[in-house]
């Protein structure tokens, strides 16, 4: 982000302002956490702020500070088109491209508000005023982080925010050990804790709270786990009946597709789960290296993402949409085996 445009936004942010936060549809802890810090960190200005989620997001969100100021679009859409209809400022974050937020795109576009975008995903669209996109960064929380430096008012970061900001970092950098993981990114973790954020009490909320039926979900996952070695490729797969046995919610099959990458050898993983409701094949895919899953994704699935963690939909049957992967994947022989 320019430093013109850090003026200009500093001018806007100068007197109160209604403002409106929307992260993207089904928000992970990077989405959430940076909605969240963002949302304590302008009503500590005197802003008047309210975070518009999309959608629901997973239960081992819901501990942290403010989560239940959050609306949520599906639940409440004539409250939610009000508010960003008299919205004067509206940021996205963690995401670049409207589609994100499904039906909620078309407030967003009929709303006169400036718009910020604040986000670390490859190919950005155009819809945003004030565009902060950086791929090399970690995490929209890493970005917010940067922003109120950028402001000059780190030192408004309290408890409440170093604890949002530290829940997406850690989530989006798989606890600090993807590549995306800079020295800064270290540095500004460290300067979290020092305002704040407990390490041990947020690792712990977020990750060893699972339910038993979550952990037997996981075991029907692995035991569905399927290797092609010579195109270093393991996928997973999730059908809606198998959802069902296992009581599944929200959130229950994050991080799951993770353990196809965690096999020598292997260098690009797929889960496909099964979403009878809205009728689709949901897919994640991650990647080691050059392989990129955000052009595999835009290519094939109707999605995108990082060059290493992707995701996109597929509107044919499980079986069908496996098939169409499997007879898509030898096309990429050479770059999966470089
Ligand atoms: P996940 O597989 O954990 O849902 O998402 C991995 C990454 O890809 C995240 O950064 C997420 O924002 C992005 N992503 C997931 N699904 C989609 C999708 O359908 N479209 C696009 N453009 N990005 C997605
Ligand atoms: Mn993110």
């Amino acid at each position: 982000m320019i430093k013109e445009d850090i003026t200009e936004i500093e001018q806007l942010l100068a007197t109160p302002k209604c403002i409106v936060i929307v992260p993207h549809k089904n928000p992970d802890g990077d989405a959430i956490g940076s909605s969240l810090g963002l949302y304590l960190y302008l009503t500590k200005l005197n802003h008047n702020v309210h975070v518009i989620a999309p959608n629901d997001y997973p239960d081992f969100l819901k501990w942290m500070p403010q989560e239940t100021s959050v609306l949520k679009y599906e639940q409440d859409k004539s409250m939610a088109n009000d508010l960003i209809a008299q919205a004067q400022i509206i940021f996205t974050l963690d995401f670049n491209a409207l589609k994100r937020v499904d039906e909620m795109a078309t407030p967003l576009e009929a709303s006169s508000a400036i718009k910020i975008m604040i986000d670390h995903h490859q190919q950005p669209e155009d819809y945003a005023k004030y565009r902060y996109s950086d791929t090399s960064m970690s995490s929209t929380c890493e970005m917010i982080y940067n922003f109120i430096e950028m402001l000059g008012d780190d030192d408004s970061i309290d408890e409440e925010i170093a604890t949002c900001l530290y829940t997406g970092i850690m989530t989006d950098t798989g606890s600090f050990r993807y590549p995306s993981t800079t020295s800064k990114t270290h540095h500004v973790i460290a300067n979290l804790m020092d305002r704040g954020a407990n390490n041990a009490e947020i690792h712990n909320a977020i990750y060893d709270t699972n339910s038993p039926e979550r952990l037997q979900l996981l075991g029907c996952a692995l035991k569905n786990l399927k290797v092609i070695p010579e195109l270093r490729t393991a996928y997973i797969t999730l059908s809606q009946d198998e959802l069902n046995q296992f009581n599944f919610k929200k959130g229950d099959t994050e991080g799951f597709v993770n353990y196809g990458l965690s096999i020598e050898n292997i260098l690009f993983a797929a889960i496909f789960i099964e979403h009878k409701q809205e009728g689709i094949v949901k897919i994640s895919l991650r990647s080691k290296g050059d392989f990129s899953v955000n052009e595999f994704a835009r290519a094939h699935f109707d999605g995108g993402g990082h060059t290493n963690a992707a995701g996109g939909k597929s509107d044919l049957n499980l079986k069908d949409t496996v098939e169409k992967f499997i007879s898509i994947l030898p096309r990429y022989k050479n770059a999966l085996n470089s």
